[in-house]
């Protein structure tokens, strides 16, 4: 990939300096959803699919930007003296808002950059191809420049803040998280509240993680997640009134059960009754999956599906049909939506000898019923950001 990558590089910018290859992959969340933005824990893992870049520094202040995705646009021109986002600049605003957001930190970028982008993630489907593409330039920037003091972390940080101030979308910190930090066959066992987090091995010997596109993004998405957001926010605060609490992440069942009645609204309560249970539940699936028992597992995975469906209401009608199907298909071990919700992507634990009929009975029952040609993903655990 990267040899041609390179090829390719020197086909549309030219031969010479230092060429430098950099991956960073998409990641898929196995449990805590919705949780990120409410100081709870969320369990998500890197994959092998992600964003390839091939860079080279130049002498003057002049960033070109080429993505074979997008291969129509051609080569976008931009300055290091216009890190500003604009409606025509479409996908680079990812990375111009990363270079914006390290130079605010004081990291002053010296020159201009010659730029290959390649992705192998679906684009707009949960599984963080923005995030992806975010790390990657960071990443690529700190080490093209010797820019010291930035770690991993910093990177996802600067990331999350690109994303939130230049991109104008208020994602939580788990998506950059999952894609700098990332180890192969681990997922990560993130609290939110205070950026700890563990490595839990998820090298399943009899099973394999399997995420189906739907290919369908309902238009609500976005509101739909500002929305959830100051529900949840509003219900904090009332719930503030009554317990000493930073985010919903804070309170155990039992706690929520006890002070709930300070919610007013029981919209809000049901959005609050979901970030409570649903932190809960992934401190329990990890437990569960740290102890051998991945039965225990997908269990919680389905039992996070319905949470997400009834009582947050960011699924829709399709996924809704996917996990259906999941769940009574022999050798599922546990399915659930994943990532934002009114669209994208389900993650299920498949029997590895179940997973040729997975794909099969779920691919040819999908169509008939919603006209939609799902895709499948059987993926690997991969590594967080890197030089390649
Ligand atoms: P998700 O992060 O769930 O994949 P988003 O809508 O947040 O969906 O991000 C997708 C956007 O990120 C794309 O529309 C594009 O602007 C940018 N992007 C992602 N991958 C690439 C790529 N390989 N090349 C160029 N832009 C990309
Ligand atoms: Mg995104």
């Amino acid at each position: 990939m990267k040899a041609k990558l390179i090829e390719k590089f020197v086909s549309i910018y030219g031969e010479g300096g230092e060429i430098r290859s950099f991956f960073s992959p998409g990641r898929v969340n196995l449990i805590g959803e919705h949780t990120d933005y409410n100081g709870g824990h969320v369990f998500p893992c890197a994959l092998s699919i992600g964003t390839y870049m091939i860079v080279r520094k130049r002498e003057d202040r002049t960033i070109r930007f080429y993505s074979e995705n997008f291969s129509k646009l051609g080569v976008i021109e931009t300055s290091l003296d216009d890190l500003v986002y604009s409606e025509k600049a479409g996908w680079t605003n990812y990375p111009k808002g990363v270079m914006w957001a390290m130079e605010g930190r004081g990291y002053k970028i010296p020159t201009g950059m010659d730029i290959l982008i390649y992705g192998t993630i679906p684009n707009g489907s949960g599984l963080s191809s923005s995030a992806s593409l975010e790390v990657l330039t960071g990443l690529a920037v700190r080490d093209l420049f010797g820019f010291e003091g930035i770690s991993m972390i910093d990177l996802a940080l600067i990331g999350q803040y690109s994303e939130n101030n230049f991109n104008g979308c208020n994602c939580g910190i788990m998506d950059q998280f999952a894609v700098a930090m990332g180890k192969k066959d681990h997922a990560i066992f993130l609290d939110t509240s205070d950026l700890s987090y563990e490595y839990a091995s998820v090298k399943l010997e009899n099973a394999k993680i399997v995420i189906t596109n739907s290919k369908v993004k309902h238009s609500l998405v976005d509101s739909a997640y500002n929305d959830r957001r100051n529900e949840c926010e509003t219900a904090l605060k009332e719930l503030q009134t009554v317990v000493d609490i930073k985010g919903l992440g804070d309170l155990s069942e039992e706690e929520f059960e006890k002070y709930k009645d300070a919610i007013k609204d029981p919209v809000r309560q049901k959005r609050a009754h979901h970030a409570v249970y649903e932190n809960q539940r992934t401190i329990q699936a990890v437990a569960a999956l740290n102890a051998g028992d991945v039965e225990k597992f997908g269990k919680l995975m389905n039992a996070s599906h319905v949470s997400l469906r009834d009582d947050y209401e960011v699924s829709c009608e399709e996924i809704d049909v996917l996990v259906d199907l999941a769940w009574e298909t022999e050798g599922v071990i546990g399915s659930r939506i994943t990532g934002g919700g009114f669209g994208g992507c389900t993650v299920s634990i498949v029997k590895n000898d179940a997973v040729d009929h997975f794909i099969d009975k779920l691919g040819k029952a999908y169509k008939e019923k919603t006209g939609h040609e799902a895709e499948f993903y059987v993926v690997e655990i991969g590594d967080g950001a890197k030089e390649i």
